[in-house]
């Protein structure tokens, strides 16, 4: 069966693995938007094969927690029957925020790629730095950020763009979509 396109970047060509799966990323996030969520999609792989995708569902279940990341490691922790998800990485098209990061930590995850920055809210890089093992946990999560940077970027500026052009009364609904 032919993969499915992405709708926003049908033309991009991944440059190596790193940025394929990246795109993978890119295209759960494309589901989100689909159903007006924040467009943030995230895949595990192991041994180099995609093991979970998730995407982030925050206002269609009307659950805080229903962030992309912590949706990706539930399904891999029930997927392996461990909550150690070991030689496993994310791929995740934002830099992770606290809670994420807390639960990337938790499950063991060995090393994290994620497309922007998050300058608000980043807990990777950009506001914190919860990997970091000065902060009293033993499990150390490698990371690199901006990969397809400007892909994922563009994604979460335009569906800004988009809430800002709705009626005020959407607007005001919406505007805490990120925090
Ligand atoms: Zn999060």
């Amino acid at each position: 069966m032919p993969k499915r396109k992405s709708v926003l970047y049908p033309d991009l060509k991944p440059a190596n693995r790193v940025e394929y799966f990246m795109y993978e990323a890119i295209k759960e996030a494309e589901k989100a938007l689909d159903k007006r969520e924040c467009p943030i999609g995230c895949i595990i792989v192991k041994d180099d094969k995609i093991l979970v995708r998730a995407h982030n569902l925050r206002l269609t279940r009307g659950n805080a927690i229903c962030h992309a990341e912590v949706l990706a490691i539930d399904k891999a922790c029930r997927k392996i029957g461990d909550f150690r998800l070991n030689d496993c990485d994310m791929y995740v098209t934002l830099e992770p925020c606290t809670m994420c990061a807390g639960a990337i930590i938790q499950s063991r995850i060995r090393k994290v790629y994620f497309g922007a920055y998050e300058p608000k809210s980043g807990a990777v890089c950009s506001c914190n730095d919860i990997f970091n093992v000065s902060h009293g946990h033993n499990h150390q999560v490698e990371y690199e950020g901006g990969i397809l940077e400007e892909e994922c970027a563009a994604m979460m500026k335009d569906f800004f763009k988009m809430l800002r052009s709705q009626p005020i009364s959407s607007i005001l609904r919406d505007k805490d979509i990120l925090t």
